[in-house]
């Protein structure tokens, strides 16, 4: 039903930048299981922010992405308020892909931080 999250790993390093920020807005997410939180970020500005909700919602990136027209060559980061898994899921990155998100940063199954390029042809 839901991702195996208790058999992830939390990132335990010192949280800075962006994903520090996603992590700050993750702590506000109202969803009872998986409370996350997604910035996108182009050329050092916020371009849009998001938590999730209810479990019945879209997801953070999706929210996020849906608030403004050009999200092109960004950068989504990603993080859940536990600090672990916060890989966007198969159908959120369709959609980043289809809106041209450039890369996604998040915190993988082990608690490192990863960065997964989504569309490369810009
Ligand atoms: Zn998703």
């Amino acid at each position: 039903m839901f991702p195996p999250i208790l058999k992830t790993k939390p990132y335990e390093g010192e949280l800075n930048g962006w994903l520090k920020v996603a992590h700050k807005l993750s702590l506000d997410s109202t969803h009872p299981q998986h409370k996350m939180a997604a910035v996108i970020v182009r050329g050092g500005n916020v371009l849009s922010l998001a938590v999730n909700s209810h479990s019945w919602g879209r997801h953070s990136e999706v929210r996020a992405i849906s608030k403004v027209d050009d999200v092109r060559g960004a950068t989504v980061y990603v993080m859940r308020a536990n600090r672990r898994i916060s890989k966007p899921c198969k159908m959120c990155g369709l959609i980043l892909k289809e809106r041209g998100i450039s890369k996604a940063i998040y915190i993988n199954k082990d608690g490192e931080i990863e960065e997964m390029k989504i569309y490369a042809d810009q």
